[in-house]
């Protein structure tokens, strides 16, 4: 059986951080922000998507790719995810709630994975970096499977970066587009659920191809437009919530924004198990969907199956080579 959204994201607290969200959405001052070309490949050629709370998303009719345009500076929203109301409601309610459970369900699987995806593609790691590492669940469940490899974390928070260096682990206390001194050491990055944040994306991943040695080889976790619960609830995907995710590159766009940011060997997964879930327990309705859903628990699963092979969940896994 499948993980259920509401194990990772309990309905309530969920409920409480998106309807905060949608509060410091309207704060922002919209007159002050920044047009920008496809973040994926730089296209001019857009068109508007839809709108929410106040920001606009447009999608790229080049590659597919949906993000938010125009969007606030860097300066902006680094001052929103150290002052804003959502952001220190996710870090200090709902995080800290959900902790061990997520421990449980997400990051000691995703350990497992990573290794197994290691070993399939025959990566020689003696040196890892986190980049967004959080308080280090990922690196100490990465830590109990592979006790051999050398651990390092880029983290910007102030109580995430202690947290990291109580448990042991090398910190750079900074954003990783300014993490230069960690210049070509690391054999293999990871970085879990950041690129959807950022404000200049193909600036993330030069930052990110620039701390690796050559050679070297990364993993990305983010969202992608083109899943199943994305492309179905559009809008009222809770996905799409501004201004915490900006960026949902198409699978061709993450392809794209890769080379563009250096890379020589680009592959794109979507492992997410959620989407069925997500769809099934939102509002939205369709005679396809309930039907879907009389054909019962094996059929959900085969379904949400069939979306991982054929790159149709929107969580996506990027394994890219310097
Ligand atoms: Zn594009």
């Amino acid at each position: 059986m499948y993980m259920k959204e509401s194990e990772i994201r309990p309905k309530e607290l969920f409920q409480e951080y998106l309807e905060l969200s949608r509060k410091d959405a309207e704060y922002f001052d919209k007159s002050k922000f920044d047009k920008t070309n496809c973040i994926a490949c730089n296209s001019s050629d857009t068109e508007k998507k839809f709108e929410k709370n106040g920001f606009t998303y447009v999608i790229c009719k080049d590659c597919g790719t949906v993000f938010c345009d125009p969007r606030p500076s860097i300066k902006v929203l680094n001052n929103f995810y150290r002052n804003s109301a959502s952001a220190k409601f996710w870090f200090e309610q709902f995080l800290p709630k959900v902790e061990e459970t997520r421990r449980e369900k997400i990051f000691k699987k995703k350990a497992i994975q990573l290794v197994e995806l290691i070993r399939e593609e025959n990566i020689k790691v003696n040196t890892l970096c986190d980049v967004g590492a959080g308080s280090g669940i990922f690196l100490e469940e990465l830590n109990k499977l592979k006790e051999e490899i050398e651990y390092f974390a880029v983290e910007p928070g102030n109580v995430s970066s202690n947290m990291l260096m109580e448990k042991g682990f090398p910190v750079l206390k900074k954003s990783v587009e300014y993490a230069d001194e960690w210049k070509g050491k690391f054999d293999f990055v990871v970085s879990l659920e950041v690129l959807e944040h950022v404000n200049k994306p193909l600036d993330f991943v030069k930052a990110i191809n620039n701390l690796l040695k050559s050679g070297g080889s990364c993993l990305i976790t983010s969202l992608g437009y083109e899943g199943f619960d994305i492309l179905t609830l559009g809008s009222e995907s809770n996905s799409i919530s501004p201004p915490h995710h900006l960026n949902f590159p198409s699978v061709v766009g993450f392809e794209k924004l890769f080379y563009r940011g250096g890379f020589k060997k680009v592959e794109v997964l979507t492992p997410g198990v959620l989407d069925v879930d997500i769809v099934l327990n939102s509002n939205h309705s369709t005679e396809f969907l309930e039907v879907l859903k009389s054909r019962g628990e094996q059929a959900l699963n085969e379904f949400q199956e069939f979306l991982i092979k054929h790159k149709l969940s929107s969580h996506v896994w990027v394994l890219a080579k310097k």
